[in-house]
């Protein structure tokens, strides 16, 4: 055959488009398109991946409500007087100005898996090749007799980053001398397994300095929790005789709360409080079950790429994923949105697709200079997220140690909002 140059201009496109070409490059609608619902610890995470390692090649929108992210993780740290509000707020500026990401700033509210398509509330329409679902946490209806999220104002849950953080923070301010915080702590699965615990700390340490008299009760439906002997050795060294633990074995689980009278009844003993932290249990970010990809409360996924078990083009991160032996935590929402990011990259690009490895560490405050931390690592197995090896602080160590180990937790949460945000 003799090559004339418009057949040689084919062919050679041709041949470009087979090596280069977006394997998922849908007719009719140029790039491939991405959505993520959710701009946390997961979503900002892939989306600023996404964007940043595809050059250009995909086009990426991430749905968030909030204009400013204030992180949940060093929540406590600012309860305990250790940071102020602004040091835990995020915007998203830099996403859309460095790495072009369509940052647009509503609510999902309702996902058509069949037309690929994202209804936002204001009424716009988005279309995708894959989804990325990282909402977060919502609460269980009716999980602590008496409390609802009507009651949020009275019992702050201070569960989701922002203003319930601030309001908590006031509550506790506003006790009076030798008053009762009472704290109600969620059942397993939940957000931050030593999230209660380190507040718990905090809250001592904040009170110890203005209100010493004051006292603490946790009403547990567990009957253990996350690094508890790190943390009931800490009470009994830095607050004794200001905390009481009730946990399932002593009637922790029998609670309910009347806000309006700020009482908290547990096990039957009614005792009137001054400050109270309703935390009930947690599900999925609501999206997620609308979006039809939960079991009712959390969403089943595959652990090398995130993918849900239910659509292989929709992925759950973070807290709203069920995925093995992960903590939910923002280091292993992190961690999950990498993998994810390379492996939608790779379905949508053909760029290469790296074995996905996880890791997690949960640093904790206990007092000033006194951190402690529990970590692993983690491989995708085909049931799950498989637990490799892990570590955890031990009691007795030594003042430097636990002051080198609160040290590592300040160069983890920078470093852990520029991988989100910068
Ligand atoms: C007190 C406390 C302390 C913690 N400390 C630590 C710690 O030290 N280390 C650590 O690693 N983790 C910590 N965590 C846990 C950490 O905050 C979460 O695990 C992490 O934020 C989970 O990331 P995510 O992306 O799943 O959810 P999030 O970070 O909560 O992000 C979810 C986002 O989705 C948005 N969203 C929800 N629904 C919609 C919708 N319909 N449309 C659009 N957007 C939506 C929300 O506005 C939110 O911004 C702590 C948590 C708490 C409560």
């Amino acid at each position: 055959m003799k090559l004339n140059r418009r057949l040689f201009l084919g062919t050679g496109v041709a041949a470009a488009a087979a090596l280069n070409a977006p394997v998922l490059l849908a007719a009719g609608h140029g790039k491939p398109r991405v959505v993520v619902i959710g701009g946390g610890a997961g979503g900002a995470t892939a989306a600023r991946y996404i964007a940043k390692d595809s050059k250009g090649e995909i086009d990426v929108t991430l749905v968030e409500p909030s204009r400013t992210y204030f992180t949940c993780f060093f929540s406590n740290l600012y309860l305990g007087g250790f940071k102020e509000i602004d040091d835990l707020g995020h915007n998203y500026g830099t996403l859309a100005a460095k790495y072009a990401i369509n940052v647009v700033h509503d609510w999902a509210v309702d996902v058509d898996r069949d037309a690929k398509t994202v209804s936002l509330a204001g009424g716009s329409t988005l279309s995708y090749d894959k989804l990325i679902l990282s909402p977060g946490i919502d609460f269980v209806d009716g999980a602590v007799e008496g409390w609802s999220l009507t009651s949020q104002n009275a019992m702050p849950h201070a569960y989701k980053g922002g203003s319930q953080t601030e309001l908590l923070k006031a509550k506790i301010a506003a006790m009076p001398e030798g008053g009762i915080f009472a704290m109600v702590a969620p059942p397993n699965p939940f957000r931050c397994p030593p999230g209660p615990y380190e507040r718990v700390s905090m809250v001592a340490h904040a009170l110890k300095a203005t209100n010493p008299t004051a006292k603490i009760i946790i009403a547990d439906p567990k009957a253990k929790f996350s690094k508890q002997a790190l943390f009931q050795e800490g009470w009994g060294d830095r607050y004794a005789g200001m905390i009481d633990w009730i946990g399932a074995d002593f009637g922790g689980g029998n609670v309910s709360v009347d806000p309006d009278a700020m009482t908290v009844t547990i096990d039957g003993e009614v005792t009137q409080v001054d400050a109270c932290n309703v935390i009930p249990a947690m599900k999925a970010g609501r999206i997620a079950e609308m979006a039809g990809v939960t079991d009712g409360n959390w969403a089943p996924v595959n652990a090398a790429d995130m993918s849900s078990k239910t659509d292989a083009d929709v992925h759950v991160l973070g807290d709203a994923s069920q995925q093995g032996d992960m903590p939910k935590s923002g280091f292993s929402a992190n961690s999950q949105a990498k993998v994810c990011a390379n492996a939608v990259r790779g379905a949508l690009t053909g760029s290469k697709v790296f074995p996905a490895k996880f890791s997690n560490t949960c640093w904790s405050l206990i007092d000033t200079d006194n951190g402690v931390k529990v970590g692993a690592t983690y491989e995708a197995t085909d049931e799950k997220i498989a637990k490799v090896d892990g570590f955890i602080s031990t009691t007795g160590e030594s003042a430097e140690l636990r002051k080198a180990t609160y040290e590592e937790s300040e160069g983890w949460y920078a470093g852990i909002t520029a991988d989100m945000f910068s």
